[in-house]
């Protein structure tokens, strides 16, 4: 039993949608299918309700364009008049009710988190419904019923516990073996609330997630993501463009390539699959004859495989630098630190501290700086206005660059040459870091410098 991922752009047009019918019905063994929205969709109903509760009466326009839309795609591949009836049933009671939704928005002038997760789960009831149509055989299961989640630090967070359970009890007679139909077809991305049974989701991207966790609790044998690229790449592609897929990665590898910026998947999904040692195949819809990635718990050996896999980069990175000859030597700066970064929300992508410990540089992401700037320095008020640190430098407009592989750590002399060819094209590297695992080395230079197209030289391309 496999289990297929569809993402947005693979359910977003006529002839992508007709490719997922193929490549599922073409299957000769019982698959479980995770379809995102429709390409777009989710934005849109996420604009739309922006354009609601400010009271913008155009936001009608923008959700009859959603209905127009949907109505097309579903006149455009289901041919069997009945079908087509019920799914439009279906199709127009969900549509219908999100039409009240955005009404009651406009009228009352508020949108609550609560209200915008239901808004934006009815781009995967919706596309789950019409899948299921379209595949010959294929049973609907309602992610809303199985997928569920627990309210932790102001986030919704999967829950395992709850979940397994219920997934082994809907999906038990396919799993094993009784059920009469071979395809399943699931809703990505959206969930409930373990407690309150309130509508929420994985975060975006999530239907990659969902996949993994069905795929996890049901032992496939492989979870698939067809996706609208070959796999993961050498590196992005729109900026060094001679890069190319990789065929085979590590799950570290991917994790770490995923974590720093390589969108082919949502960075949660590894783990429920890596734990249970289930491959992860990306493949593309829109070429199913690639070969694509393959994922898997295995290090190439170290004369087959190549010291650096991939090279991938975060744009919107800000530096902190916490600082002060104070630090040199004190136990707990860095536990105060991470402390308040975790309890304000904060998530820290890269940290770099010289042995000489009089500072420590944090990477985030530019949304999180400000805040992060404000909290460390309430932290540390006192020692501040003593004169033993200073006032958090901050430095806006920069990159984070990793380069992951994991027969670095059998290769010599990687870090030299990468620093070398930085400094021979006057990169300067303003901060860096490599683990002891030594899987992924990354530093943060000047966003300027991410288009030059240097860092083909330290490629194996
Ligand atoms: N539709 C959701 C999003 O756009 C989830 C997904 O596509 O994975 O974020
Ligand atoms: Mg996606």
């Amino acid at each position: 039993m496999k289990v297929l991922k569809f993402g947005g752009t693979s359910v977003g047009s006529v002839e992508s949608i007709l490719n997922l019918k193929k490549i599922v019905e073409g299957q000769g063994e019982p698959v479980v299918v995770v379809v995102s929205a429709l390409g777009g969709i989710t934005d849109k109903l996420i604009n739309t309700s922006k354009l609601a509760v400010a009271g913008d009466e155009t936001y009608l326009t923008s959700y009859n364009e959603m209905v127009e839309r949907h109505h097309q795609m579903i006149d455009a591949i289901i041919t069997d008049t009945k079908k087509k009836e019920t799914l439009l049933v279906t199709v127009d009671d969900l549509l219908g009710q999100l039409k009240s939704i955005y009404q009651g928005v406009y009228l009352i002038g508020d949108l609550s988190e609560k209200t915008s997760n239901v808004i934006v789960s009815y781009g995967e009831r919706i596309s789950s419904n019409i899948v299921a149509a379209l595949i010959e055989g294929a049973k609907w299961y309602n992610s809303l019923e199985f997928i569920k989640t627990k309210h932790k630090q102001g986030r919704n967070l999967f829950s395992n516990s709850v979940s397994n359970p219920l997934i082994l009890d809907l999906f038990r007679d396919f799993k094993n073996g009784t059920a009469t139909h071979k395809v399943c077809v699931a809703g990505g991305f959206i969930s409930t609330d373990s407690v309150t049974g309130e509508v929420t989701n994985l975060g975006r991207g999530g239907s990659d997630y969902t996949a993994a966790i069905l795929a996890a609790a049901l032992d496939a044998k492989v979870l698939e993501i067809w996706t609208d690229v070959s796999g993961f790449m050498t590196a992005d592609p729109r900026v060094i463009n001679t890069a190319y897929p990789i065929e085979r990665l590590s799950y570290v590898e991917a994790t770490e390539l995923c974590n720093f910026g390589a969108k082919v998947v949502y960075p949660p999904t590894i783990y429920p699959v890596c734990i249970k040692n289930i491959p992860i195949l990306i493949k593309n819809t829109f070429h199913p004859e690639d070969k694509g990635t393959i994922i898997t718990s295995q290090e190439e050996d170290e004369d087959n495989g190549r010291a650096i896999k991939g090279i991938s980069s975060i744009n919107n990175t800000s530096l902190i630098t916490v600082s002060g000859l104070s630090m040199v030597g004190v136990i707990g700066v860095n536990r105060r630190i991470f402390t308040t970064l975790a309890e304000n929300g904060i998530s820290v992508f890269m940290v770099s501290q010289a042995s000489s410990e009089n500072s420590t540089s944090i990477g985030v992401t530019d949304d999180d700086a400000d805040r992060a700037c404000e909290v460390l320095n309430k932290e540390f008020a006192k020692e501040i206005e003593m004169g033993a640190m200073y006032k958090m430098k901050l430095e806006r407009d920069l990159a984070t660059v990793a380069i992951v592989g994991e027969n670095m750590k059998h290769t010599p002399g990687i870090a030299g040459k990468l620093f070398g060819t930085l400094g021979r094209n006057g990169i300067s590297v303003i901060a860096c870091a490599q683990g002891a695992s030594e899987t992924n080395i990354s530093f943060v230079v000047e966003r300027k410098s991410l288009r030059k197209r240097d860092s083909r030289l330290i490629l194996p391309v």
